[in-house]
């Protein structure tokens, strides 16, 4: 075995780490990727699995675009199916002021290059016979579908090796040192040496950054699913709530996942630990007063998610301020359909290569305080 060291550390392999590691691997380099559980077991295994370009704030309507049909054509892509599926995807609005505000947002994404259509609930209706009549106003959007997130880790993982890369999961990285000709990564199975550091730790990329001391301030939530059981066909878009509360789909054994803005509990130690039967409550109280055939329906399963998220809801993918040859990816909301285009863009910039689509810098710091960068503002 080479003890050169490798032209790349990759830490975290959920599906910024994944996708960023595939590229630099296929474009020539020596590529290691260090994750504590297995590959894509945390927010990229366990999410709702949509992919909605619609829902994807207007500075990432090109990356969810390209993230779209990665995932869609993800065998093409990625040597495995994931199993995704293409649907009509419906945003609805239940108040005058509801309405407004998602004309306005869904105009912006529709400048930014989501082919979104505003309609009137009788249009909604003809869509989705399933909604109740309570509609105000819908975003529809004729690209939308949900992918088996289960399955990320799977697809990359042989797509990772077949392209080469050392794959080392469960392996939990304690540290990580500047040395002369780069970086020690010390891990809880020993040390390596890499060129290069990418930084992909999901909810934990707030101490990620710690090891080189750069104090990103990171935050993350703790995402509440549910999942019905099995029903006859009840509803046949991806379905999203213009507050934010909800998104609902049904997958192809009729059960029906619910998600959106219900929150667990638990923290960065001991992960999603608690299961608040509050909004278990509130999402299918919500689920059913938008599909009102859910009434009734019985739920089988719930479980949490950690997601990261920054303060202003920019996504974090570029060189680490102040430290040369370390690179950071993450923090991008609804990040599992984007992740494998931004993975790819943040491997052309550390190649030598110039992205195609823009990358978000990671915010610098004077006294605590961020300071704007990358023209997106704060
Ligand atoms: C419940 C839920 C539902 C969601 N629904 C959707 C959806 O429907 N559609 C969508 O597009 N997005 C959705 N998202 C968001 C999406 O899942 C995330 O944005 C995306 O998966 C984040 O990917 P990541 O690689 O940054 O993080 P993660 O997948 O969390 O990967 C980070 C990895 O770093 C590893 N790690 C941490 N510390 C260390 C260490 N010290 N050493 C080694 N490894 C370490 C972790 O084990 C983890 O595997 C959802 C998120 C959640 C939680």
């Amino acid at each position: 075995m080479s003890t050169d060291p490798f032209d790349a550390a990759v830490i975290g392999g959920g599906v910024m780490g994944s996708a960023t590691a595939l590229r630099l691997a296929r474009g020539g380099m020596r590529v290691v990727v260090f994750e504590r559980r297995g590959l894509c077991m945390e927010a990229s295994g366990v999410n709702a699995g949509s992919l909605s370009p619609m829902i994807k704030r207007a500075i990432l309507i090109p990356h969810a675009m390209r993230g779209y049909e990665i995932w869609q054509n993800s065998r093409k892509h990625l040597g495995l199916d994931i199993d995704a599926h293409a649907m009509e995807g419906l945003i609805l609005a239940y108040t005058k002021d509801e309405a407004e505000e998602l004309e306005t947002i869904m105009i912006e994404r529709r400048d930014a290059g989501c082919p979104i259509e505003m309609i009137g609930p009788n249009r909604a209706k003809e869509i989705e016979p399933g909604l109740s009549d309570q509609v105000v106003l819908a975003a529809y959007c004729p690209l939308d579908g949900h992918g088996d997130s289960a399955r990320s880790g799977l697809v990359f993982r042989q797509a990772l090796v077949a392209a080469g890369v050392a794959v080392r999961d469960h392996t939990a990285v304690e540290n990580v040192e500047r040395t002369d000709g780069g970086f020690a990564i010390h891990s809880d199975a020993g040390t390596a040496a890499a060129k290069r550091v990418v930084l992909a730790g999901g909810a934990w990329l707030g101490r990620m950054a710690r090891w080189l001391g750069y104090p990103l301030d990171v935050r993350y939530k703790i995402n509440q699913l549910v999942v019905t059981e099995r029903l006859p066909p009840v509803v046949r878009t991806v379905l999203g709530v213009s507050n934010g509360m909800l998104t609902l789909k049904q997958a192809e054994n009729g059960t029906v996942v619910m998600g959106g803005g219900w929150q667990g509990t638990g923290d960065l130690d001991q992960g999603g630990t608690g299961i608040v039967s509050d909004s278990v409550a509130g999402n299918l109280q919500l689920g059913r007063y938008v599909i009102p055939a859910l009434i009734g329906a019985r739920l089988v399963r719930s479980w949490l998610g950690m997601e990261a998220l920054m303060p202003d809801y920019n996504p974090v993918i570029g060189p680490v301020p102040g430290v040369e040859d370390a690179f950071i990816i993450g923090a991008v909301r609804g990040g599992w359909e984007v992740g494998p285009c931004l993975g790819q863009l943040l491997g052309d910039l550390i190649l030598g290569l110039e992205p195609d689509l823009p990358l978000f810098d990671p915010p610098t710091y004077e006294d605590g305080e961020a300071t704007a960068v990358n023209g997106y503002g704060l």
